[in-house]
């Protein structure tokens, strides 16, 4: 058993801390939101009042916040107030899930090398579905030594776990996967309407396209258009899930690092626009598999 502390309950963090739990780890749990802590300490988690105090005596530390500037506040501290820098053990490992520019990654594994604290960055794949049946994919950055500690601890949240590289490769594998999510989401968006405009029932469409060379994670796993599947954001007023917002942001991460590199990306920056129309018209909080509506005739 280990003794971690878990910064950021939301969406997804809520559920990897309670597989954290039910592993039979001792879990410190903080979230800015009392709800938040309150649900993961009905299944087992411990409460700490403060990030603070969470991480006391804690040998692993993971967060799931939801941008760079919260995780750089968090351990580097910010507005004059200061970090878990100053509170984390010497040898201790951080194991940052957000995703996050590669950069402030590799700031902050840079910062707590100089006090002794481990650090690697581990985003995630596999939603919020993934993080309760602790079915995730991880994508991991830092050095060998960091990724075996690790392994055990991911391994009681997730189902594969990958070694991308160095500090900030598991942020660059991320703004990849969702660069590519984001495409495949408008695309099958786009087809099922246009079968839904020409007559066809979108669940045989979605069987039809799933058994050939459409197939794809959202059509299969995800579907977009309401009332295919159960169980998904779409049948469920695209409550829940993935945040357009979230997905904007990994656009505009993949866009950066795309600029960075001096790469094309001509369907990652269409997707980005789209998103980014759709959230300015207010559904920043929906699901990100609602940019089916943009599809919809009235
Ligand atoms: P969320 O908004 O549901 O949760 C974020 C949580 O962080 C909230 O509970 C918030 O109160 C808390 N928080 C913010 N600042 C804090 C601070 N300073 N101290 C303590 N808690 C703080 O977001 P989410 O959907 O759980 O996503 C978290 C991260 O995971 C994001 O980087 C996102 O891009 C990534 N991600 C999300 C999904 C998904 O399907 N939702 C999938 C893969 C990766």
């Amino acid at each position: 058993m280990a003794t971690i502390a878990f910064i950021g309950l939301g969406n997804m963090g809520g559920p990897m801390a309670i597989n954290l739990v039910k592993a039979g780890h001792d879990v410190c749990v903080f979230d800015l939101s009392p709800e938040a802590v309150a649900s993961v300490v009905e299944q087992g988690g411990r409460k700490a009042d403060t990030a603070m105090a969470s991480v006391n005596n804690a040998e692993f530390i993971v967060s799931m916040l939801p941008a760079g500037k919260h995780v750089e506040g968090v351990y580097l501290g910010a507005d004059g107030s200061a970090g878990l820098i100053e509170h984390i053990g010497e040898g201790s490992l951080v194991i940052d899930s957000s995703t996050i520019d590669a950069a402030t990654s590799q700031k902050v594994a840079s910062q707590l090398a100089v006090k002794g604290i481990e650090f690697i960055d581990a985003p995630v794949s596999g939603g919020v579905g993934g993080a309760k049946a602790g079915t995730l994919s991880f994508m991991v950055g830092g050095s060998d030594n960091c990724f075996e500690r690790a392994k055990p601890i991911l391994e009681c949240m997730g189902k594969n776990i990958f070694h991308a590289g160095d500090h900030g490769a598991g942020q660059i594998a991320k703004v990849c996967n969702n660069m590519l999510l984001s495409v495949l989401m408008v695309g099958t968006s786009e087809a099922l309407q246009l079968g839904v405009d020409n007559g066809l029932d979108p669940k045989v469409l979605s069987d039809i396209m799933s058994k050939s060379s459409g197939s794809n994670w959202t059509l299969d796993v995800y579907n977009p258009c309401p009332n295919v599947m159960e169980n998904v954001p779409s049948s469920n007023n695209y409550e829940g899930g993935f945040m357009v917002d979230l997905m904007a942001k990994d656009l505009g991460l993949a866009m950066d690092t795309a600029v960075t590199s001096r790469s094309s990306t001509p369907m990652g920056a269409l997707a980005r626009s789209l998103y980014a129309m759709h959230s300015t018209a207010g559904n920043g909080a929906k699901d990100f598999s609602s940019i089916y509506n943009l599809f919809k005739k009235s």
